[in-house]
């Protein structure tokens, strides 16, 4: 984070603002609309301070800005636009303890003004801490526009509300439940349709439900929510909304911080996947923490990379809350196939190419795959295989030795949709030696079949630039030991084209 976004309280504090333009007058008006008190230090006051100047917290003092006009200060603005006094300005309001603001020189200043959507008392501060004006410009519109200037009215109706909530639902947890079915619901309705005393009445009566129902011992609910393959973009409206609301994140190895970092601020969060040397916690023993925590009142967000029926064993974990019968709902996400194949310009079908994809899994049991060869084998399909960088030698010499054509053409998508995804082609006769010499940590998807071939025209996610590099070196090394092969020369052309992506062009 490049800077701390504060709201400061100004009422009845001093504010110097030193300058008589345009610059001047709008810092001017925003710290009297904050309830400053403003002393304006100007040779005089041009025509932009004309609404402002009789304002009865504004002084005026005509002259130069000398170190007195800022004792006692705690902001100073130097908006003369005159370089050399604007420095000696932020200096004597430096000593005076101040923080300052030079208007469009991020480098003198203390803080910066984030642009506002102001919906008082709710207020939403936009700020590139002064790297681009235009871009937070664009997002303030597109706020302003989207939300209703009623929103003013339901802050101050939930302000106003808060203390009466609070005497009557003690329960922290419980209270934010209420409150944010308030906001989502018939009561804000009204306020937002202006109607505050109906919507006081309802709210009286959804505080007596509230009170009914607080007898019964409370459950809980789980989500069983897919996390996409790790761009954070590509989860769905709703395990947005769900990540915000849950009290408890339970999530594994394969979720990423981009999407961890979208979980409400306060929820707590367990992780459950492998750490280092040591098991993953058992699927039983996860599904009894899901029940365990929806015990005891929760909402509890299973966050599970891809989609959690697709190889997530989410099946699984929620068959013992049906049996508990604790409610539960289940949101698909991306899973790694689709989002892998997606990223690398690979169409998993393709009317030329394959009528056809399985997802398989490459895990081995007992050290060997166990795989349904005759079905993986058929002409004109794809076959998208789950967890089997491990077993990449394995895989390949199998499908040989059951028949497939050593030349057919192989990806591995590794991080795929991440900054660092990483790509690597070859066929089956030649991807173990080509990953091994690429380094790939995984987690990884292979494809297997003809369609990986487009990947040459329909490339079109660019990485990080080292990451490419390390794949287009792998490359090279892997062609000079291995020339031949019909896919060789389409290795040799997506090398090419990581290149080019590299030096932009
Ligand atoms: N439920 C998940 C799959 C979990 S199994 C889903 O639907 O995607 C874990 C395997 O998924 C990994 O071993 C890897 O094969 C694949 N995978 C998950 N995320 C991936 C990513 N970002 N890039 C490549 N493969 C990924």
């Amino acid at each position: 984070m490049e800077q701390l976004p504060i709201s400061l309280d100004l009422k009845g504090k001093k504010v110097v603002v030193t300058g008589g333009g345009a610059a001047a007058a709008r810092k001017t008006e925003l710290a009297l609309r904050a309830g400053a008190r403003v002393l304006v230090v100007a040779q005089h006051l041009g025509e932009e301070f004309h609404e402002l100047s009789h304002h009865p917290c504004l002084t005026f003092r005509a002259g130069s800005p000398a170190p007195e006009d800022f004792a006692g200060a705690v902001v100073a603005f130097a908006a003369s636009t005159d370089h050399a006094e604007d420095a000696l300005s932020r200096d004597m309001a430096r000593a005076n303890g101040a923080l300052v603001n030079v208007p469009d020189r991020p480098e003198l200043c203390d803080f910066s003004m984030p642009s506002i959507v102001d919906r008082s008392p709710l207020l939403i501060a936009i700020s590139s801490a002064g790297t681009s004006p235009l871009l937070t410009r664009i997002i303030k519109e597109r706020l302003e526009s989207t939300i209703p200037a009623a929103y003013g009215t339901l802050a101050r109706f939930l302000g106003s509300i808060r203390e009466q909530v609070a005497e009557r639902i003690r329960d922290n947890r419980s209270r934010r439940h209420f409150l944010e079915k308030i906001v989502d619901g018939p009561v804000a309705d009204l306020v937002l349709a202006g109607d505050e005393a109906r919507a006081w009445k309802q709210l009286e009566a959804e505080i007596d439900a509230h009170g009914r129902a607080s007898g019964v011992s409370p459950v809980g609910e789980v989500y069983l929510v897919g996390g996409g393959p790790g761009d954070p973009d590509l989860l769905t409206f709703r395990a947005l909304r769900l990540l915000q609301r849950a009290d408890v994140v339970v999530y594994d190895r394969l979720i990423g911080s981009p999407i961890l970092d979208l979980v409400r601020r306060d929820a707590e969060r367990i992780y459950v996947g492998k750490m280092k040397n040591k098991h993953e916690l058992p699927q039983e023993e996860i599904s009894r923490l899901l029940v365990k925590l929806a015990r005891e009142g929760k909402r509890v967000l299973r966050l599970k990379g891809g989609d959690p029926f697709i190889f997530g064993r989410g099946g699984e974990e929620i068959e013992m809350l049906a049996g508990e019968g604790i409610p539960f709902q289940v949101v698909p996400g991306i899973t790694a196939a689709s989002g892998c194949a997606s990223y690398a310009g690979i169409p998993l079908t393709h009317r030329d190419h394959a009528q056809s994809c399985v997802f398989v899994t490459g895990h081995a049991k007992n050290g060997r795959l166990d795989l349904d060869w005759a079905s993986l084998l058929q002409p004109r399909q794809t076959v998208a295989v789950y967890m089997g960088l491990a077993m990449l030698p394995e895989l390949t010499r199998d499908f040989i030795a059951h028949g497939a054509d050593p030349n057919t053409p192989v990806a591995i998508v590794d991080s795929g949709t991440r900054p660092n995804q990483q790509v690597v082609t070859g066929t089956i006769g030649t991807i173990a030696d080509l990953a091994a010499a690429a380094g790939l940590t995984g987690p990884s998807m292979i494809f297997i079949g003809t369609v990986v071939r487009l990947r040459d025209k329909l490339g079109w996610f660019k990485p990080l630039p080292g990451r490419s590099a390390d794949v287009a070196a792998a490359r090279a090394a892997g062609e000079d030991a291995r020339s031949s092969g019909p896919t060789s020369s389409a290795r040799g052309k997506r090398a090419h084209n990581d290149r080019a992506r590299r030096s932009g062009k």
